[in-house]
């Protein structure tokens, strides 16, 4: 019998990966050579797991304990992932200025009351409110087709009646401006595919400005995301001072790519578009948060968390519902465990990142004369997928010491602390000096659902997102139980 089969090890020294790969290929496999494959396999992993508890480091050596107790109550924990998705299904979507959002943050507070939590309560943030409303598209030339789109956050309306346009597809900013003389009266359109999400999200952010500078009468982008099944990606977009402000929507990848395609090939396309979207006053919310109360330092906070709001198609589920559930029932183990840590460990759901940071800048504001006895701040803002680790912004010697708590995490492959990290809703403190981590995983379908309807709690992966709720517990509860406090 032939086999091909690829082993791979990661196996961690002193912060170092040392990354073996071996492979066993086109091997005639008898009875024998299989009993030697499976024992060099488990000795292998037997030298694996003792090589890393040799290499705990000197701060994990004295954790080690608590931190396996955390592990293995997070790992065989569904009440987590059936708390988001009860979260998720009972209120939907969470945005801003929304009674989804309002109704969300009520039962959270009662919710970590029930859990005992200490200081359980919510701190009121005025945020914009932006309603959808009814949008639709339809191409109808060169021949017609309804299309699937997403007002984009912010947009204003085409008005009742709609309205109708020939497209003019340009690849860049720099394309729109060398071919102006083009745009005038046209819906433009920017195909333009995805590389990195901070170099394509401009084309959402300011695109409909952009456009209406050159005459355009509506603006629409090809949705910003690496990888589609039909779904248009919404997102926030701000209009410029003094420019008319005119309708701007997400197309499908595909949608936008076939236009392209057809503009290539000099055909003619006409688009008619109908969008309700409309913004209102600021509206009040709030930021909710429950936390462990210190035993030795209670001023000494580690906060972490994630941003509640999200955006109003799909369920938020990875962005960022599942952020925000997994940082609270960290903080929830940890006070199941009987754990008693020095220092204050706080969850925090920040409201109104997307289309404000409203939230974030609020908590700075309201806990500016304790920022120096924030410890840590820890966001998970990258969805709830399997975790490696974090991302670190502070000084180094805090990263090695963190780096010595992360080998407490070898064992669910999500110890690497590598420099540089943080979050947008922590963003805030950080620029006041608080140290700031973000937790880091992979990234690799993220941007397939991002703002998007596909955004939903069968994205979520039980076993991933307990991953990501032991990371963040070991991390918070050793940082907020150690002799020294973390230097910054
Ligand atoms: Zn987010």
């Amino acid at each position: 019998m032939l086999k091909k089969s690829i082993f791979l090890f990661f196996i961690h020294v002193n912060g170092i990966i040392f990354y073996f790969q071996s492979l066993v290929k086109e091997v005639q496999l008898n009875k024998m050579n299989k009993i030697i494959l499976i024992f060099t396999l488990l000795s292998v992993g037997f030298s694996t797991n003792n090589g890393n508890k040799n290499q705990l480091g000197e701060i994990a050596k004295k954790f080690e304990k608590n931190s396996n107790l955390i592990i293995e109550k997070a790992m065989n924990d569904s009440r987590g992932y059936d708390r988001l998705g009860e979260m998720l299904d009972t209120f939907g979507p969470r945005l801003s200025g929304s009674t989804n959002l309002e109704k969300t943050l009520e039962w959270i507070l009662d919710e970590m009351k029930k859990d005992g939590l200490d200081n359980v309560h919510g701190e009121e943030v005025m945020v914009p409110k932006w309603v959808r409303g009814k949008e639709s598209a339809t191409m109808t030339a060169p021949w017609e087709k309804d299309l699937v789109i997403l007002g984009l956050g912010g947009s204003v309306g085409t008005g009742p009646k709609g309205l109708k346009g020939e497209v003019f597809v340009v690849n860049s900013f720099d394309d729109l401006k060398s071919r102006a003389s083009e745009a005038k009266g046209k819906i433009i359109l920017y195909n333009v595919p995805f590389t990195t999400y901070g170099e394509t999200v401009q084309y959402r952010y300011r695109g409909a400005s952009e456009a209406a500078k050159v005459g355009g009468i509506a603006s629409l982008i090809r949705s910003v995301g690496p990888y589609s099944m039909n779904t248009p990606h919404t997102g926030t977009s701000a209009y410029e001072d003094d420019v008319k402000k005119i309708p701007h929507a997400a197309l499908t990848l595909e949608d936008a790519a076939m236009m392209g395609r057809m503009a290539d090939r000099g055909l003619k396309i006409k688009v008619s578009l109908y969008m309700e979207g409309r913004s209102f006053g600021d509206v009040p919310s709030q930021n909710v948060m429950g936390e462990i109360i210190g035993s030795e330092f209670p001023d000494e906070v580690i906060v972490l968390g994630g941003h509640i709001d999200s955006w109003d198609a799909g369920q938020g589920a990875h962005d960022d519902g599942g952020g925000c559930v997994a940082a609270w029932e960290a903080v929830k183990i940890i006070k199941e465990l009987g754990l008693k840590p020095k220092r204050t460990i706080r969850a925090v759901m920040w409201t109104n990142e997307e289309n404000g940071l409203r939230g974030g800048n609020a908590y700075r504001d309201a806990h500016m004369d304790e920022l120096d006895d924030h410890i840590l701040a820890m966001e998970s803002d990258a969805g709830v997928f399997k975790p490696s680790g974090f991302g670190f912004s502070g000084p180094d010697e805090s990263l090695k010491i963190l780096q010595d708590i992360g080998s407490l995490l070898y064992r669910i492959d999500s110890g690497i602390i590598t420099k540089g990290g943080g979050g947008a809703d922590i963003g805030p403190i950080m620029k006041e000096g608080v140290p700031g981590m973000g937790l880091k995983v992979d990234g690799s379908r993220y941007f397939w659902y991002h703002h998007t309807t596909a955004d939903t709690f069968d994205k979520v992966d039980k076993d991933e997102f307990n991953r990501c709720v032991a990371t963040m517990a070991v991390m918070a509860y050793v940082v907020a139980d150690m002799d020294k406090r973390l230097p910054r």
